[in-house]
């Protein structure tokens, strides 16, 4: 067995069942586990205190159990939005955020250390990909993020650090996870997943039975445009990437949403609004407009408020749902993946 096999928390049920045929215990021990590791979200086996000492020590020796530390965390003195900075077991560094709503809390949690998907406006693909993370590290921002705050989440995005579509295996089982009934029990509604776009495993998701909300980074009305910002763009075209969507509204009955950042003077004019609604008419969808956070290390400029609202206008007039995505913790914040980089020049 290798140290990511023996992780108890990236384990289903059913694999934990065999861990305690293993043990000589009965498997509905493994139920027990489970709900130590999920709803009661405990960082160590140790805890387990219904379990007895032996299957404990016996745990103890076989298995390990991921558990995140805080390394740092800032609060908006603004909104409340809490930025946190995870230390993983090996000290590589990530990045969540905790953002209060009207409608509830919401956690942004990273799928890789890194990111290898290289787009243009995005702070987090700088060092490249360092390594991908395992279910349980997903997990455990969430459950470390509940502890932290004292208070439940009541949705997620994976949005922050790394493609999630490029992690496909552990990010399912994440989802699996998450959504168990025996543990956090969160429902499939209250997670969206954001991907710049590789087909073949949009595809995939949408046959797993997770209806989950897509987004897709699409940034640019025209392929030119868009290899210009992400360079997976090369690779899938924007026909094929606007048919894998309507492919997975058709499968999951989830209704896309697309994300455009709007950079000053490049992505922004009437044209761009006219061709962006032409391009998704098609598809089931809304589009979240982001005005792009300057990110040190590139150069582009932000729109303005008024720019924002005229190209949201402009997209209403066309019959485009959109919505100007509101920032959160802007006295804390920087673009998605800064201050993780900022702490590691820093340490
Ligand atoms: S936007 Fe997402 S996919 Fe693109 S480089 Fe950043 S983390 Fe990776």
């Amino acid at each position: 067995m290798n140290n990511e096999q023996k992780e108890l928390r990236s384990m289903s049920l059913e694999e934990l069942q065999q861990v305690m045929v293993l043990a000589g215990e009965k498997p509905f021990r493994a139920k027990q586990v489970f709900e130590w590791l999920h709803k009661k979200q405990v960082s160590s086996i140790e805890e387990m205190t219904n379990l007895s000492k032996k299957l404990r020590t016996y745990l103890k020796e076989n298995y390990t159990v991921d558990t995140l530390k805080v390394a740092k965390e800032l609060i908006s003195s603004i909104d409340g939005t809490r930025k946190y900075l995870f230390k993983l077991s090996d000290g590589n560094i990530i990045e969540s955020v905790w953002m209060n709503y009207k409608h509830g809390n919401s956690v942004c949690i990273s799928s890789q250390v890194g990111c290898r998907m290289g787009c243009k406006f995005c702070a987090s693909t700088l060092g490249g990909l360092v390594r991908n993370l395992r279910p349980s590290e997903m997990l455990e921002q969430i459950y470390r993020i509940k502890e932290a705050t004292g208070q439940r989440v009541d949705s997620i995005v994976i949005m922050g650090s790394g493609e999630p579509l490029d992690n496909y295996d552990s990010v399912v089982r994440f989802l699996r996870l998450i959504t168990d009934e025996n543990g956090e029990n969160l429902s499939r509604r209250a997670i969206t997943l954001s991907t710049c776009g590789i087909v073949p495993r949009i595809y995939d998701l949408a046959k797993e039975n997770l209806p989950i909300t897509l987004a897709l980074s699409l940034h640019a009305t025209t392929n030119e445009e868009r290899i210009e910002l992400m360079p997976i763009a090369r690779k899938y075209s924007l026909d094929e990437v606007l048919e894998a969507c309507e492919y997975y509204f058709k499968q999951t009955g989830r209704r896309i949403s697309f994300e455009y950042s709007l950079v000053k003077d490049v992505n922004n004019s009437k044209e761009h609004a006219k061709r962006l609604s032409e391009l998704i008419s098609k598809t089931n969808s809304h589009v979240n407009l982001i005005p792009v956070n300057p990110v040190k290390e590139r150069s582009f400029e932000t729109v303005t408020r008024k720019q924002a609202e005229d190209f949201q206008k402009m997209l209403e007039k066309n019959g485009v749902n959109a919505t100007i995505r509101r920032e959160m913790g802007r006295d804390i914040s920087g673009a998605c993946g800064q201050l993780r980089r900022s702490f590691i020049e820093k340490n």
